[in-house]
């Protein structure tokens, strides 16, 4: 699922690389994509070059489910920068896969005072010019 940004929101981009490009551009296909250690199933987030686990190499991109639990969370009221679109939620969501896995995010789709501390949610992209940026919003059962 993905959906447009808005011409009002300004987002800085983030640099794609050989080594995130996996997870920036993952939501083209609207799947989220980590990076999954082949020797012992760890998952990286953010990537590194080598597993913390197992301190071993061979990492490959690997799909997830999207959905996680809203770890924490607060609401932004300060602008920034110019354009940026506020009040939003800034929030860790810890992911069913591995909930080690946190994942700096915004949670939209979902009025702000209804968004609590436990609450499922899954992923949506939004794309702006190629980086497809993961995004949470309420769990759809
Ligand atoms: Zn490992």
């Amino acid at each position: 699922m993905s959906e447009s940004g808005s011409p009002r929101d300004h987002r800085i981009l983030p640099k794609v690389t050989a080594t995130n490009e996996h997870y920036w551009r993952g939501g083209e296909h609207g799947t989220l994509v980590l990076l999954r250690c082949r020797s012992c199933g760890y998952r990286l987030h953010p990537p590194t070059p080598v597993c913390p686990q197992c301190l071993g190499r061979d990492l490959a991109p690997e799909a997830v489910s999207g959905r996680a639990t809203v770890a924490t969370f607060t609401i932004n009221h300060q602008p920034w920068y110019p354009g940026l679109e506020v009040p939003f939620v800034l929030a860790i969501v810890e992911l069913d896969e591995q909930p080690d896995v946190r994942i700096t995010t915004n949670i939209v789709n979902c009025p702000i005072p209804d968004v609590r501390i436990g609450m499922r949610v899954q992923v949506v992209f939004r794309a702006y010019d190629d980086v497809w940026i993961p995004f949470f919003e309420p769990e759809v059962a």
